[in-house]
């Protein structure tokens, strides 16, 4: 199966009074057309800059891409121009939020901001960008498109608005949409609905999809391929079930045993397991492995030299001194 984008040796850095911030450090990626690749880590640890970076929306300055290429359809996204990109994103590459009401224009309908998009990128006119739109509202599961339509944002729920921006990511058919913690902000019953509707919308348009989440349930449910970040790393990357069968990384191995699950020694005995610490610093990183401080299996070696990203399997590759 061909890779319809491919990161290679990316890096983001920001400039901070205290020195340079290294968000993205060195992540190699790809994603399979009409494939999942669910992103995981705890906040902070690069994924939203990863996606941002991906975009090109990363402000300048602080931000800056330093190194890398991101192969998008075999075309370097670093390489365009700012109006080439601009008629990329949203027609080729569209992204979700987690909280619609920053993306959504609070003072124009729905009906019109999904229009609008159409507009843009497909040259519809007024009347079919409408009837188009309308169209993307019933695909997403709103009642009564043609009312709903003409509400303003705060007129909905938090459900519906993320719905109207799923409509709108996805109205151009795009090749990929970047869906950044698309559920969190959302009651779990409408989590589970949202991303049924991604998932069914994925097969409907053959779009591939890149789910980043703090959540590693939502990965396991909707992802082919998962990458586990740290501190602008990628520490572990590999099919869905061999990453959640046999983790290889001590922080993969931490995130797992961090999820509640009921029966003996969990939640329900009051007992969670959690990762000792918190995300380093990124100007304060310990040397060597950006994980030592918090790893329950650190050896000598991991405070003098920096782990590489290694395939263990096919597919399977891992940043850790236990596996190189
Ligand atoms: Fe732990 Fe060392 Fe592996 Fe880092 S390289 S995760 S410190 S064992």
């Amino acid at each position: 199966m061909s890779n319809i984008l491919r990161i290679e040796n990316l890096s983001t850095h920001f400039e901070t009074a205290r020195g340079t911030v290294k968000a993205v450090d060195g992540v190699d990626l790809q994603l399979n057309e009409g494939d999942t690749l669910g992103i995981a880590g705890e906040s902070g640890c690069g994924k939203t800059v990863l996606a941002l970076t991906v975009m090109r929306l990363i402000p300048r300055p602080p931000g800056r891409i330093v190194s890398g290429r991101i192969l998008f359809e075999g075309q370097d996204l670093l390489g365009l121009s700012e109006e080439e990109m601009r008629r990329v994103r949203g027609k080729r590459i569209s992204m979700i939020f987690q909280e619609p009401m920053t993306s959504l224009n609070p003072v124009f309908r729905v009906g019109d901001q999904v229009a609008e998009t159409l507009r843009l990128h497909e040259g519809l006119s007024a009347a079919e960008a409408h009837g188009r739109a309308v169209e993307m509202l019933r695909m997403v599961g709103i009642p009564a498109p043609e009312a709903r339509a003409r509400d303003y944002p705060h007129q909905m729920s938090g459900g519906m608005r993320q719905r109207v921006m799923i409509a709108m990511a996805l109205s151009c058919r795009p090749r990929l949409m970047l869906a950044d913690e698309p559920t969190t902000a959302l009651d779990v019953t409408i989590q589970a609905q949202i991303l049924e509707l991604i998932q069914e919308l994925k097969r409907e348009v053959g779009t591939s999809v890149i789910l980043i989440t703090h959540d590693l349930g939502v990965i396991a449910e909707a992802a082919q391929y998962a990458a586990v970040m740290y501190a602008g790393w990628v520490v572990e990357q590999g099919p869905v079930d061999a990453i959640f069968s046999a983790p290889l990384h001590p922080y993969t191995v931490g995130l797992m045993n961090s999820i509640p699950r009921i029966g003996k020694g969990h939640a329900q005995d009051g007992y969670l397991n959690v990762i000792p610490g918190t995300i380093p610093d990124l100007l304060e990183l310990p040397s060597g492995c950006k994980f030592r401080d918090r790893c329950p299996r650190a050896m000598p070696v991991c405070a003098e030299r920096k782990p590489e990203l290694i395939a263990k399997a096919p597919g399977h590759s891992v940043r850790c001194w236990l596996h190189g």
